[in-house]
């Protein structure tokens, strides 16, 4: 380098970031405890959406924070292929003690966007495993997010995060999504209408044969698009088509794993067990990068079936099952057990909804969704200025003292699920002051 840069904050590029407006104003945060931020400056910000959808026990819980130093100190890293450690077996043993019955196979990635990678990557070999190599194509959904890898954003159906990348993955197709304001606008909890919207599977169906289909990936709550409740019966009858074409079902539970709907995973919310299962995020409250991917044990038989000899499945990533990962992970899933956080959103979600519900009638509020501990606020665009209303709003609430997160037009909120019911007032109060102050 010939010089430091001038602007102590010019040599990161940030993800996911308009790093020219940043850079000009940074919003830094230096300290996090419970269910609050701290700036450097030492100002208080409360956490409206968990980090980032993932520190799902708030920040700073004693029993992550001792796991993780206890393992740094213990052992640093293990390589995970041809060997283990004891904490990722009894944690695969822990997790699948929460999913749905049959769910009973963890394969561990560092991310959501890794895990999709893996559980696309899975369902392919499947198929091809037990004589079905033709089923090549995957499924996605309009308006989907499934990370930022290939794979993801090719079955992702967020337009801004594919029109940079060029063709991305070949035989990929999307159903229709299930945004329908026009009859669900202000629904609470899940909408009435759109189960029909499942149907647009049968048409890939008829479209490219089946037998062609390897896999279908959904969110069960679409989350970074808007927050997207499914309709009642949409996602029952996605697993019937599936169940009737032999196509696996894949759930990306990244963000509504792990307690956010009120249940440990939407999948039970719902009461709809997909094959294959994406998490990532609340695995480990955010700590430590972690991601996972559940599989039926029908699934993993079924590579467990050939020869002896081979590895089953070639796939892994270096810091899979990394030891401090597998030792926040343990740390997380005791103080979710120990306070009963993975149904906690279960409890607070008809007060939730009414805070949420009362925004109805504040300046440019078009739609209210929400389940669990999360929620969307959907705002009138600014004309020909799309996005810019929301994030103004973002901006307003950042000054007041809370954190939230747009996407789009829509504000939308995932609260720690440890959040007081007192904290959920003081997030829509500062939301509805700054919905008036923008109009
Ligand atoms: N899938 C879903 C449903 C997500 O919400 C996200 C992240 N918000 C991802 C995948 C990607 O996760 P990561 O950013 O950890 O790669």
């Amino acid at each position: 380098m010939d010089k430091p840069h001038e602007n102590p904050v010019d040599a990161y590029w940030m993800p996911f970031t308009a790093n020219r407006q940043f850079k000009k104003a940074p919003r830094l945060l230096a300290r996090a405890e419970g269910m609050h931020y701290w700036t450097p400056e030492g100002r208080q910000i409360l956490d409206g959406v968990a980090g980032l959808w993932c520190v799902n026990a708030g920040h700073a819980r004693p029993k992550i924070v001792q796991a993780i130093q206890e393992q740094a100190a213990e052992m640093d890293f293990a390589p995970p292929f041809q060997m283990g450690h004891p904490k990722a077996f009894e944690l695969a043993e822990r997790l699948v003690q929460l999913t749905p019955a049959g769910l009973d196979k963890v394969f561990y990635t560092n991310s959501g966007s890794e895990s999709v990678e893996t559980a696309l990557k899975m369902a392919l070999a499947y198929h091809r495993v037990r004589g079905e190599g033709q089923r090549t194509r995957l499924i996605g959904r309009e308006r989907g997010y499934h990370g930022v890898n290939f794979g993801g954003i090719s079955v992702g159906g967020m337009v801004a995060n594919r029109k940079m990348f060029g063709s991305l993955l070949a035989g990929v197709d999307h159903i229709r999504h299930t945004h329908d304001p026009a009859r669900n606008a202000f629904s609470v909890g899940q909408p009435a209408h759109g189960a029909e919207l499942a149907d647009d599977l049968e048409r890939l169906c008829a479209l490219h044969d089946p037998s062609t289909i390897a896999a279908v990936i959904v969110e069960p709550v679409a989350g970074s698009t808007g927050v997207l409740i499914p309709p009642q019966g949409y996602l029952q009858r996605l697993r019937e088509i599936c169940d009737k074409h032999g196509i696996l079902l894949i759930f990306d539970e990244v963000i509504t794993g792990f307690g956010r709907t009120g249940t440990p995973f939407a999948a039970q919310r719902f009461n709809v067990t997909p094959d294959l299962m994406t998490v990532a995020k609340g695995i480990s409250n955010g700590c430590v990068p972690m991601g996972a991917v559940f599989a039926k044990g029908s699934i993993y038989d079924t590579f467990m079936n050939g020869p002896e000899h081979l590895i089953e499945f070639f796939h892994g990533y270096t810091y899979s099952a990394h030891p401090l990962a597998c030792a926040a992970a343990l740390g997380t899933l005791d103080t979710y057990a120990d306070e009963g956080l993975l149904t906690r959103a279960a409890e607070l979600e008809g007060y939730f909804a009414d805070a949420l519900h009362a925004l109805r009638g504040l300046p440019n509020v078009i739609d209210v969704r929400n389940i669990g501990l999360v929620g969307g606020i959907e705002l009138a665009p600014l004309p020909g200025e799309p996005a810019k209303r929301a994030f103004s709003v973002f901006l307003d609430c950042w000054e007041q003292g809370l954190l939230i997160r747009t996407t789009g037009d829509t504000i939308a909120l995932s609260p720690p699920l440890i959040v007081s019911k007192a904290q959920i007032d003081e997030i829509v109060g500062t939301i509805a002051t700054a919905l008036k102050r923008a109009a």
